[in-house]
């Protein structure tokens, strides 16, 4: 689909050599947006009590009656680690903090998705579904997940958690530089 309209000023698009490559971009030369793609970034929660991990069953397709972690995709002014403890605190009423960030997936598509996935601590609060977009909630070990259906997505996931290999990349609170707006995380 071609783009018409420039996303950030509203005036039109048109398409450009811009290195090599034909583009859509915006007509203002004051705006100068380039429309690289479409892209969306989810967020995922990795919640473990003891050996059982927080899973929630989703209530609307896509995925509707299989079993993931909690998450959900970011919004435009939200740092990714607010993202995912507010989809946690949503879904299931659990309490969590984020510790590192121990996976990523990218789906090189139609919309590029990139899902970062985040090992978090828990710190309170019974898994209660929101009754919405998840109709279960609960803390699971391998063993009961073994009856349950789960999406293969969310295996993988568990696989991660379970035989994680190192510590993942966690969050600079201390940059050497200021960072603007930023949220670091680093090894
Ligand atoms: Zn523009």
């Amino acid at each position: 689909m071609s783009v018409n309209y420039c996303t950030v000023c509203g005036q039109p698009m048109e398409t450009r050599d811009i290195d090599g490559t034909a583009r859509r971009a915006c007509t203002s030369e004051s705006c100068g947006h380039v429309h690289w793609g479409d892209y969306s970034v989810g967020v995922g929660a990795l919640v473990m009590k003891g050996d059982r991990i927080l899973l929630v069953r989703r209530a609307q397709e896509p995925g509707k009656g299989y079993w993931t972690n909690p998450g959900g995709y970011i919004e435009q002014l939200e740092s990714i680690d607010q993202t995912v403890i507010r989809e946690v605190l949503e879904e299931s009423g659990v309490h969590a903090s984020v510790k590192s960030i121990v996976a990523v997936r990218d789906q090189p598509r139609s919309v590029h998705n990139v899902y970062i996935a985040f090992d978090m601590e828990y710190i309170g609060g019974e898994p209660i579904p929101d009754g919405v977009e998840v109709d279960q909630a609960g803390f699971f070990t391998l063993e009961e997940m073994k009856q349950m259906k789960v999406a293969e997505f969310t295996q993988w996931l568990i696989d991660v958690a379970l035989k994680q290999r190192a510590e993942g990349l966690t969050a600079d609170d201390n940059p050497v530089v200021p960072g603007n707006a930023s949220v670091f995380f680093r090894a």
